[in-house]
Order: structure tokens, then sequence, then C-alpha cells
């Protein structure tokens, strides 16, 4: 199988002067989880596999009952346990691609097939796509909102006709807090196939502490639960995630910083020649250079000192994606792009 492809940046040993390749929060956590983590005096303790403190905190934010959350390893764990449980070797998966690269890869783990559904030209899926794909072997289908690297929001008429397949529906809303429209956990439980994930690691700035969670019906909770390792969430990462709750005006506060930088840098990028920059409802733009134009913008920007995200995927050949950073980060971006433009 092909392996997960990170962001340079996660390997290099030399990091770049300018990390925008990972989507990271520029901002990092905020200053009070420096605080608790220094003063956490249970580090000796096993955390709590019921995680009865850090449902009822999760829960309270995102307005659902406490019992129908679970907290994983990152939103990645949680992606994974859902292949685990629904897939037979030979069921399919729906991904509606271009996509986040971990559907697939934990599909493929559980000896899954993955049924591709491209999107259309403005990168939204469109339900008769997804119906045409079904099969009876069809068992979930994984729809991220934002997508990444797309950076558009699904909307309401979509996600009503993907339930009504009967599949499972994992809403993968990783990016929900930088969005237009607001989140979909509160629809959970009037569907019984269903699933919401959400993570720290993007608004939260805790992408190293490793923290997601999902909204989940109770029978796939229940399911989820059997399978899931106790242990898995670590008392570092509650430990932060409740110091990011007391600190909650703050760090939203950065989000909206987030979100005008991202649309300060998609409107300078769209003046550059020959650059093409798709509407973003996540911390991040993708930014398509024309066939013509194509002369390597990552390498360009690599070279500079710059990271951003390229792909594989052949409809992302010419494309990057690029996190929204700082003030200063995006004035070095657009220079370095400019010279890249010029030359
Ligand atoms: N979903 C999407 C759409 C993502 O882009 C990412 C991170 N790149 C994740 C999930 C993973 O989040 P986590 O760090 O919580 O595992």
């Amino acid at each position: 199988m092909p392996p997960y492809e990170p962001p340079d940046s996660a390997l290099g040993e030399q990091p770049p002067r300018i990390i925008l390749d990972a989507n990271e929060n520029p901002y990092g956590p905020s200053p009070r989880v420096k605080e608790a983590l220094a003063a956490f005096d249970r580090y000796h303790r096993y955390p709590d596999p019921d995680q009865k403190t850090l449902r009822g905190l999760i829960a309270r934010y995102v307005g659902v009952e406490r019992e129908s959350v679970v907290v994983g390893n990152g939103s990645d764990e949680l992606i994974d346990l859902l292949c685990r449980i629904y897939l037979e070797p030979g069921d399919e998966v729906i991904n509606c691609t271009p996509t986040f690269g971990m559907y697939q890869f934990s599909a493929d783990l559980c000896g899954g097939t993955t049924v591709e559904v491209p999107r259309d030209d403005a990168w939204n899926v469109r339900p008769q796509d997804v119906r045409r794909a079904l099969s009876p072997r069809s068992r979930i289908i994984f729809l991220a909102t934002p997508n990444n690297p797309t950076g558009n929001q699904a909307d309401e008429a979509l996600v009503a006709d993907l339930l009504d397949t009967g599949c499972v529906v994992v809403l993968d809303e990783a990016y929900v807090e930088f969005a237009s429209r607001g989140s979909t956990c509160q629809e959970v439980s009037s569907h019984p196939n269903l699933v919401v994930l959400r993570t720290f690691s993007k608004w939260a700035g805790l992408a190293g502490l490793r923290v997601g969670y999902g909204v989940f019906p109770s029978e796939i909770r229940q399911s989820l639960l059997k399978v899931k390792p106790p242990f898995s969430v670590n008392l570092a990462a509650e430990a932060a995630v409740e110091a990011t709750f007391l600190d909650l005006p703050l760090v939203q506060e950065r989000i909206g910083r987030i979100v005008s930088e991202r649309d300060r840098m998609a409107e300078r990028l769209a003046e550059v020649p020959g650059l093409k920059v798709w509407p973003s409802d996540g911390n991040f733009v993708l930014v398509t250079a024309g066939a013509a134009t194509d002369r390597g913008l990552k390498a360009h920007l690599k070279n500079e000192g710059i990271a951003v995200r390229a792909y594989s995927h052949p409809r992302l050949k010419g494309s990057v994606r690029i996190s929204a950073g700082l003030a200063e980060h995006t004035d070095a971006l657009l220079e370095s792009v400019h010279r890249w433009s010029a030359s």
C-alpha cells in the first residue's frame, strides 16, 4: 500500500524558515496550556479510560450530550477505528477526491476498497456521483467539510442526500472553527448513521499533543468504545484541553486573526498573474498555477525557506496548499511568490 505522505516540515532535520505546509496554528496553543502542563502533577497516573472530564468539557463546547462524545489520539485515530469497525476485506469506502489522505490510508489498512468520487470543477461533491458509486458493499462515506486541501464546505442538501444512502456518513469538521457555516454536531442525535469528527489540532494549536474527538450516535459509539485503546489520549492532552477552554476568548480571537490573514493572503495571491486562488473556509488556501506558469512554485518557495504543501494527486498537479500564518509570514510568502512570478 502507498504510505501516507506527511508534510515536509514534519520530516526535515533543518526546519524551514517559515512553515506553512501543515495547517498548524501559527500562534501555538494558549499560554495557559504551557502553565498547566508545567504545573500538572499526575503524569505518573493512567488517564481516565472513560474520559469523563474531557467528554464533559467538549460536550459543553459543541452543545451535545456528554455520552455522545468520544475522544481520540487525534481525529486520525477515530478515522482508523471507524474503518476497523465497519470494514471487512473488500468492503467499500466512498472517498470524495481530492481530499485528506487518511481516509484512503486507513481504509487500505483494514483491507477495504476505496471507491473514488471525483469532485466537480469547483471541488463540490455531486450527490448523483456518490449514488452512482454505491454498491451493496459500501459501508462508509467520508466527507471533509471544509475539505482539505480544496477549502470548500459541503452544503446541507448534499449531507441530507448522503445520509439517505444508509451508509455511515463521517463528516470531518477539522477546520470548522475557521468556516463561515457552523458545525453539524447537533444533528448527530437525529441520525443514527451520522458521525462528526473535530480536532484541537488546528484552532487550538494542539497538533503535537494529538487530541481529536467525534460526536457519535449511540450504536456506533458502543462499537467504537469496544475497540478503542483505553489510554490513547494522554493526560498532557487532557490538561491542555482543559487549559484551552479556560482561555477560549483569546484562542477565538486568534481564530479571527487567522481567518483575516487567510483572506488577505488569498486576495493578494489572486493578483499574481497566472495564479488561481480557490475560495477557502479553512485555515489555508489552495493555489493553482496554470499549466503554462507552473514552474515549480513549491520548489521555488522551498529554496527560499518557505514550506508549503504539494500533492501527487493528478488533479492537484501545479497546485500548492498554503496555510494561513502570521502577517509577517504572509508578507514573506508574497514577496517570494512575486519573485517566482517575475523570474
Ligand atoms: N481531518 C482533516 C480534514 C485534516 O486535514 C486533518 C489534519 N491534516 C485531520 C483530520 C487530522 O487531525 P488530527 O490532528 O486531529 O488527527
